[in-house]
């Protein structure tokens, strides 16, 4: 399939992982938009949010606690932390495979742009 997260997953392009087990991958935004910005992907290809079934509430649910995880780890959980998970175009979404954000390390503006 010519999906890159789906080509990072079977390590073809390469990426900076940080958290990896059977069913999520974590690495590095290439274009960090905040000292911390990393994103947390299911292996399974998933487009959008939209696509989310209902064998997928177990994963969904765990991409979250993987990300909190790694929230502790870079040691911004206590300041805090934004989570994001564009949908199509408008939103800004560039890769059609699930990705959660996990931005920190700055101040967070709201409403977002
Ligand atoms: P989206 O705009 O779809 O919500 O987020 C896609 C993200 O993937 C962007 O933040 C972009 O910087 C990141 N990205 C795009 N291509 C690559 C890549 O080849 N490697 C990594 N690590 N991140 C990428
Ligand atoms: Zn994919």
């Amino acid at each position: 399939m010519n999906c890159l997260f789906c080509k990072i997953t079977a390590k073809e392009i390469p990426a900076k992982i940080v958290y990896e087990d059977e069913t999520v991958l974590a690495f590095e935004d290439i274009t960090p938009q905040a000292p911390v910005h990393i994103l947390i992907i299911p292996k399974k290809h998933i487009s959008t949010v939209l696509e989310i079934g209902n064998d997928d509430h177990a994963l969904i649910g765990y991409m979250f606690q993987v990300a909190s995880r790694i929230a502790r780890e870079k040691k911004v959980a206590e300041r805090g932390f934004r989570l994001v998970m564009n949908c199509n175009h408008e939103s800004g979404q560039t890769v059609f495979h699930i990705h959660l954000h996990l931005l920190a390390g700055r101040a967070m503006h709201w409403p977002p742009g």
